[in-house]
């Protein structure tokens, strides 16, 4: 169940003592002088010493990134000359893949790997994309009827809004960041980000890679800091125009108070306890890695996660016993060591929670197939979990957030649809058929905002990600997500 590392992390990155906030164009203390420490998951060693922002240096920052859209140069620049910047970011990104992955592993835990071939190269996809669509950011023309006597014209104008404030999540530094930082520096705004507590050294080194491929001082801003002080005074900016934030359901509506009092737009990705449906009539050979995945990846630290796996009556003792067989083989340990299939949990406040609905999940009744504990070993480390449970019981219902998987029975497609849309989240589903009716039907009744059908997918930068309900209001990604970075004026001409 465990190996011990067999890479010397700390060879993958130099020592990083101290980092400072990128305020216009500048790496600065914070005004207080404050500083916090990051933290390695997976031995609790020392990472990083970092400026813990609060309210003033928030204000310094939307203050700068005002200045810096009011001064013109970023819009007046044109699409084209800002798409070329991103596209030299992306490159960069891409040239400092090493360096960022093991950043995200060593504050995260998150396996070296996955962010090497799974979160850069995603991130400079997302650079790319917006980086091509910087320049293709039209409005309409409508020839309307005459009026009055005249000819008239309608048409539209798309604008940047002016400061976003962003407000990012650990568990994907760099490429939930990006999933914002892309969209609104291509559309012309500028941008204030406060980047997790947990993990802010990714997006610290995309300040300077910003900066090295000329995005002007004071377009983008970095104030790391907690998120009750750097998080909330940013939240509660008057001087943003957007806010888009990415975290848990409890933030996330604190988000929308503070947003919706100040008549600015908003966009919230929050969290899930997504359905993965397995109907009788599925290929369970194929189904099955991806069941798996999509409890385990990340330690189950994904919003994405399927951990509601709901399956057929006359096959939940097979899929049962395979998942629990995938995670008895699953090796804890050190995230950098390629032998390794699963890393720690963030930190011990997310292990004590997760162990807490480990405890309640055999209080309430579910039976454990296998896991169940932390495990036997320094740093945060939860044992990959398999229940079989039932719908009313915490396990089922709350978003765990780590390696927990739990298995319910359904007799009937009306039942699973019933059973997966029990819930106030609504992220995304995973549904498993081999019947096009039954896919298309799961399709348009599960209440979410994915629908991922025979694979656990990943968001793409091509079509919109978001959720319904408790999981979030708004979409990223996609044409949606840039125009949500844009205001549409529309001007009417009579000639
Ligand atoms: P979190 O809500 O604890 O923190 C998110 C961010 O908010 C951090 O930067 C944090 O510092 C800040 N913050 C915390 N308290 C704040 C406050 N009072 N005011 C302002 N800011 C504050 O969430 P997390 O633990 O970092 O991330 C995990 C959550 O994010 C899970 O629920 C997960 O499902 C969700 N998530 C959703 C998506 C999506 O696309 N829907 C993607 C990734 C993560």
């Amino acid at each position: 169940m465990t190996a011990s590392s067999t890479t010397d992390s700390a060879a993958k990155t130099p020592p990083l003592p101290h980092r400072e906030m990128f305020i216009g164009g500048r790496w600065q203390p914070a005004a207080s002088g404050n500083t916090y420490t990051s933290t390695n998951p997976a031995d609790g060693g020392v990472v990083a010493d970092i400026a813990a922002g609060a309210a003033v240096d928030v204000d310094a920052a939307v203050q700068a990134a005002q200045q810096a859209f009011d001064a013109g140069g970023w819009v007046q620049m044109g699409g084209a000359a800002r798409g070329r910047i991103l596209m030299d970011v992306a490159d960069r990104i891409a040239a400092d893949a090493e360096r960022i992955s093991a950043l995200e592993t060593l504050e995260v835990g998150k396996l070296y790997r996955d962010g090497l071939f799974g979160d850069i190269p995603a991130c400079v996809d997302t650079f790319r994309y917006y980086a091509g669509y910087a320049d293709k950011l039209y409005g309409s023309t409508v020839a309307l009827p005459d009026y009055a006597g005249r000819h008239r014209l309608n048409y539209t104008l798309r604008e940047p809004l002016g400061v976003i404030g962003a407000i990012t999540p650990w568990n994907n530094p760099i490429v939930v960041a990006g999933w914002k930082i892309a969209p609104a520096l291509a559309a012309g705004n500028t941008i204030v980000v406060k980047p997790p507590e947990d993990a802010a050294l990714s997006l610290l080194r995309l300040a300077e890679i910003l900066q090295e491929a000329g995005v002007p001082d004071g377009v983008f801003n970095v104030v790391p800091g907690i998120g009750e002080e750097a998080g909330a005074a940013l939240a509660q900016h008057p001087g943003l125009a957007k806010l888009s934030f990415t975290g848990s359901p409890e933030v996330g509506a604190m988000m929308s108070n503070h947003a919706g009092g100040q008549f600015r737009k908003v966009t919230l990705e929050l969290g899930g306890k997504n359905p993965q449906i397995v109907f009788a009539d599925a290929d369970v050979d194929a189904a099955m890695p991806f069941i798996a995945v999509g409890n385990f990846l990340h330690q189950g630290q994904v919003c994405a996660a399927g951990t509601r796996v709901y399956v057929h009556e006359s096959l939940v003792d097979e899929v049962v016993e395979r998942l629990a067989e995938h995670a008895r083989g699953i090796v804890l340990g050190d995230p950098f060591d390629e032998s390794v299939s699963m890393g720690p949990v963030i930190n011990d406040t997310a292990l004590n929670r997760i162990v807490g609905y480990l405890d309640s999940g055999r209080e309430e009744g579910a039976t454990l197939v296998t896991g169940g504990n932390r495990a036997d070993r320094g740093g945060y480390f939860v044992e990959p979990t398999v229940f079989v449970g039932r719908q009313q019981q915490k396990i089922a219902r709350e978003e765990i957030f780590g390696p927990v998987a739990t298995v319910m029975p359904f007799a009937t497609p009306d039942e699973a649809f019933a059973l997966a849309n029990d819930t106030h989240f609504g992220l995304n589903a995973i549904v498993y058929t081999e019947s096009l009716n039954l896919a298309q039907r799961a399709a348009r009744e599960l209440r979410v905002g994915n629908v991922w059908i025979n694979g656990f997918g990943i968001p793409d930068m091509t079509t919109p990600w978001g959720g319904r309900a408790g999981s979030g209001l708004g979409r990223e990604l996609g044409p949606a997500g840039i125009e949500s970075y844009t205001e549409e004026k529309t001007v009417q001409m009579l000639f």
